[in-house]
């Protein structure tokens, strides 16, 4: 496994945790395919650490992550320059088959696989957290965000039914989560606390030394006791049928990239693209 990323810091701030920091600041820390597969590799070297009891994702100031990087330009090819972590493959077939194969591998898949490592996991937000932002924020056990910090899915404005990793219901509730997608709007942490989707809200000077003292009070525990609390509810999510509905609404994600392909020759509707998503995109 690298010990240096292109995209990321990995950092072990205290004893007992590790602390990735996402560092594209100059794209707000767009996801491009680099960064994904980056986290992959810093998520799992801190599972395979046995020092290591709790994990933080940050994102390098000014903004946690603006979300997928929808102008990523690499000429690396997903199959061949990145492992393949999830069950598709020909992700360069044509049509509806290589998007679905890709968005499973790069989206659905890898979130999926950061939601169920076996440590816990504490997203440290500040500054916008849009679209894919949320998606990775939400993959966390927990999340503490500055009072500065701001949440957003305004795919709906694109012609899509919401990012990929379809939580909303759970996180926010399923009234809140209709609202947040329809309107598009920016929500406070405050708010997002209110919903139950923040576990706390600290002024920006002291959001990573918060973070940091909540990550150390949990590596603090019997660890396989933390670890089974996460297993037990995340399973209880899963029996609930958290598995099933986020799985229904990427079938209706595609669903709406099928019929932009259609109305516009692309995946979004680009009469919608939102002032607050990526300038890059
Ligand atoms: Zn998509």
């Amino acid at each position: 496994m690298p010990d240096n990323y292109d995209t990321l810091l990995y950092q072990k701030p205290a004893p007992g945790v590790a602390r990735i920091v996402m560092n594209r600041p100059d794209a707000r820390n767009a996801q491009n395919l680099d960064m994904t597969y980056d986290l992959d590799a810093a998520f799992s070297r801190a599972v395979a650490e046995d020092d290591v009891k709790a994990i933080i994702l940050a994102g390098a100031d000014p903004h946690f992550s603006a979300g997928h990087d929808l102008r990523d330009k690499t000429q690396k090819e997903l199959g061949k320059d990145f492992p393949v972590v999830s069950t598709w493959g020909q992700f360069a077939a044509p049509g509806a088959e290589g998007r679905y194969a890709r968005e499973q591998e790069i989206y659905l898949q890898n979130t999926r696989r950061w939601r169920n490592l076996s440590k816990p996991t504490i997203a440290e937000v500040q500054g916008k957290c849009i679209a894919g932002g949320l998606m990775l924020a939400w993959a966390c056990d927990l999340i503490v965000a500055s009072e500065d910090a701001q949440f957003c899915d305004p795919v709906v404005t694109m012609g899509v039914c919401g990012v990929e990793w379809f939580v909303h219901p759970w996180e926010l509730g399923p009234r809140k989560a209709k609202e947040l997608l329809w309107t598009a709007e920016s929500w406070s942490a405050e708010e997002a606390r209110a919903c139950g989707m923040v576990n706390h809200v600290t002024p920006r000077a002291d959001l990573s030394r918060f973070t940091l003292a909540l990550a150390e009070k949990i590596a603090s525990r019997p660890s396989f006791a933390v670890k089974t609390v996460k297993e037990a509810v995340n399973r209880t999510l899963d029996i609930m049928g958290q598995n099933n509905a986020i799985e229904q609404a990427f079938g209706l994600h595609h669903l709406c990239h099928a019929h932009n392909m259609m109305q516009f020759g692309m995946l979004v509707d680009p009469s919608g693209l939102h002032p607050s998503v990526n300038k890059k995109a």
